[in-house]
C-alpha cells in the first residue's frame, strides 16, 4: 500500500509504490530525501541535527529493487539491500564463467566485512553509493570494476555516468535535486582481468575501515610475457573522497607484469597518494604503510591467479 504519514513538526513521510510516484514528488519536493536502510539518514538526523521535512521511502519501488543479468553485466537496482546482493551475487558467480565474475566476487568478498547482518538486511546499494562516504567499502570497487550509474530525472530522462566520475567530493555525488540514483550496471571481467578488493579496519568483523581500496588490472600477453593494457587503482579512507591513483594507473600502462613493474608502482604511490602529518582519522604511519601493502598484495594475489 502506497503511504503518507504527517509527523511532528509538520513532517511528511511518504511510501510510494511506483517510480512515476517517487518523480512526482521529487519535482514537487526538490528537497526531499529519500530513504531505504535509515542507515545514513537515521545517524544524521539522530546525532548530527540534521532535519529533513519530506522523506521518501524507495524500499517498495520496483524499478529500483532490480537485479538481473545480461550478456554485457549485472543490472543492480539502488534501493537492493546488500543481503539480498550477497545472495544474487552467490548465485551469478555459480553460473558464469570464472573469467567474467571477478568483479562480483571482489565485491561479494568485501561485502562479508560490511557492517553486521542486521544493518546489511535495511542498508541499500544505493543508500551507499550516494552518501559517498570517504570510507565506503564498495565505492573504491564500483570504481575500479568500471561500474556505470543511470540516474533518471524528474521529467523521466535517463543519463548514465562511470562511477570514476560519479564522485565529486566530501559526501558530494554527481546528482541534481531532481535526479535520482536508479541502477548500477556491473560490467562482466574480461578473460585475464582481474578485480580485487581490500579493507584494513581495527577489528575484523563489524567496523569502519582505516583504509580501503578496489584494484583491476587487465593483462594482455606479449611476446612470452604480460603486459598491463588497463588498470584502475582505487583507495578509500585517504582523502575526502575515494581516490584514484592517477599517477601509478598512468605509469603501469604497457608495462611487464614482473618486479620491475611492482617496485616502481610502489615508488610512484607513495607520491600519489599522500597523507599529510595531520591528516583526520591519524595512525599516519600504519595507514601509508596500508597503501604500499595492498598494492603488493594485488600484484602477489593477480600473479598467482594467472599460474
Ligand atoms: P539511507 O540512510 O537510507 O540513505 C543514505 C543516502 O542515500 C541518503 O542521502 C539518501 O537520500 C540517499 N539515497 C538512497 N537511495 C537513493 C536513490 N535511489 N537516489 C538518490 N539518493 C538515494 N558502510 C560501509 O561502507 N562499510 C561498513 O562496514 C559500514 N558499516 C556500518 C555499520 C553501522 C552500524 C552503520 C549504522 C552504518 C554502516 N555503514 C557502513 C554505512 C551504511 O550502512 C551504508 O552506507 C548503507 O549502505 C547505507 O544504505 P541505507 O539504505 O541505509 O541508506
Amino acid at each position: 500500500m502506497p503511504l503518507c504519514l504527517h509527523g511532528f513538526g509538520g513532517v511528511k513521510w511518504y511510501r510510494p509504490l511506483k517510480l512515476q510516484h517517487v518523480l512526482d514528488l521529487k519535482s514537487r519536493y526538490p528537497d526531499a530525501k529519500l530513504v531505504v536502510g535509515n542507515t545514513e539518514v537515521g545517524i544524521e538526523t539522530k546525532f548530527k541535527n540534521a532535519q529533513y521535512q519530506v522523506l521518501i521511502s524507495v524500499t517498495h519501488v520496483p524499478e529500483l529493487n532490480i537485479l538481473s543479468m545480461n550478456e554485457n553485466g549485472l543490472d543492480i537496482g539502488a534501493s537492493v539491500r546488500l543481503t539480498l546482493l550477497q545472495q544474487f551475487l552467490r548465485k551469478v558467480i555459480m553460473q558464469h564463467p570464472v573469467e567474467e565474475t571477478s568483479s562480483s566476487k571482489a565485491i561479494l568478498r568485501q561485502l562479508k566485512w560490511f557492517a553486521g547482518n542486521q544493518i546489511k538486511n535495511v542498508a541499500s546499494v544505493g543508500g551507499n553509493i550516494c552518501t559517498a562516504s570517504p570510507i565506503s567499502d564498495l565505492n573504491p570497487l564500483w570504481m575500479a570494476a568500471g561500474a556505470i550509474m543511470r540516474i533518471m530525472n524528474c521529467k523521466g530522462n535517463v543519463r548514465t555516468i562511470p562511477a570514476k566520475e560519479f564522485f565529486l567530493g566530501y559526501r558530494k555525488v554527481d546528482l541534481a535535486n531532481d535526479e535520482v540514483l536508479l541502477s548500477v550496471f556491473l560490467p562482466w571481467t574480461r578473460s585475464l582481468e582481474f578485480v580485487k578488493e581490500f579493507k584494513q579496519a581495527h577489528r575484523r568483523e563489524d567496523d569502519i575501515a582505516l583504509v580501503n581500496a578496489g584494484m583491476r588490472v587487465l593483462l594482455k600477453q606479449d611476446c612470452g610475457s604480460w603486459e598491463v593494457s588497463d588498470v584502475s587503482i582505487i583507495y578509500g579512507g585517504v582523502a575526502a573522497v575515494s581516490l584514484i591513483a592517477s599517477k601509478t594507473e598512468s605509469f603501469l600502462i604497457k608495462k611487464k607484469w614482473d618486479n620491475n613493474l611492482l617496485q616502481g608502482a610502489l615508488k610512484i604511490l607513495q607520491e600519489d597518494i599522500v597523507l599529510t602529518e595531520d591528516a583526520p582519522g591519524g595512525m599516519i604511519e600504519f595507514r601509508k604503510s596500508l597503501i604500499l601493502s595492498f598494492f603488493f598484495k594485488f600484484f602477489s594475489w593477480v600473479t598467482n591467479e594467472m599460474y
